[in-house]
């Protein structure tokens, strides 16, 4: 499990983020939402170690993360981070290497890895020549290529499709069933309220709700039944 305790981050004593704390579990979906701006990008680079927080902490089962122990994450950043016109096995083989695997290991996981997106045919194409979907797959699949504990994604839903949204969900969920945190960020409440099991709402720098999605459902369905006076 991954937890963030009274997080507090300023730049140029503007607050962006304002006493945050919330748990990633083990074995499940989190979906990080808020609108543009709200605060989701700044927390994900305090998890990953590339941006300190004012104040508070983030441990890993218990764990307090500093620079030296955020041994294994899996982390697809805002900017994504890789090339358009390079081919798309030459970059994963690359970034595997990046994380110790031999040219070899990088290779045949990242072929499994394409396989199970369904992308193995396309290893040799320059990445900006798949579609949007299928360059967010490939993306994701830098993101597993070590094998992470633990994973972070921000916005890996944006811009794709329905039947991409399932295929990414799928994707992530079983990535999740062998109890790694997964943790996800999107601007689409509605999007994730069918997709996650746990949901984090951030609203200009400060937690809204930090619940299961079957809770959030119990909520928004007795406000409905409230606003419709039965
Ligand atoms: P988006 O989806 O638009 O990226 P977000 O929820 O990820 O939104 P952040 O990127 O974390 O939000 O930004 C939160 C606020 O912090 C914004 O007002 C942004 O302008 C500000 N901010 C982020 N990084 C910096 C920085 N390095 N210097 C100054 N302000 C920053």
């Amino acid at each position: 499990m991954l937890e963030l305790y009274h997080v507090s981050r300023s730049f140029a004593q503007n607050p962006v983020l304002n006493d945050i704390s919330f748990t990633v579990p083990g074995g499940a979906l989190t979906g990080f939402v808020g609108a543009n701006g709200a605060g989701k990008t700044t927390t994900m680079r305090i998890i990953m170690g590339l941006l300190s927080a004012d104040s508070g902490s983030v441990t890993l089962n218990g764990q307090p993360l500093t620079g030296a122990t955020r041994p294994n994450f899996g982390y697809m950043p805002e900017e994504r981070g890789l090339y358009p016109k390079q081919p798309v096995i030459d970059q994963l083989v690359y970034l595997g290497q990046l994380h110790g695997l031999s040219r070899s290991g990088a290779r045949k996981r990242a072929m499994e890895l394409l396989a199970r997106f369904g992308l193995d045919d396309r290893a040799k194409s320059k990445l900006e020549s798949l579609s949007l979907g299928n360059q967010q797959r490939v993306q994701v699949t830098a993101a597993l290529l070590h094998e992470p504990d633990v994973l972070i994604l921000d916005e890996p839903f944006s811009g794709l499709d329905p039947i991409a949204v399932d295929a990414m969900s799928s994707i992530l969920r079983d990535y999740a069933a062998r109890g790694v945190p997964v943790l996800f960020s999107s601007h689409q409440l509605d999007l994730l309220d069918v997709l996650v099991d746990h949901l984090v709402i951030i609203q200009d720098g400060r937690i809204l709700a930090d619940s299961s999605a079957d809770e959030l459902r119990a909520t928004q369905a007795s406000r409905h039944r409230l606003s419709l006076g039965s």
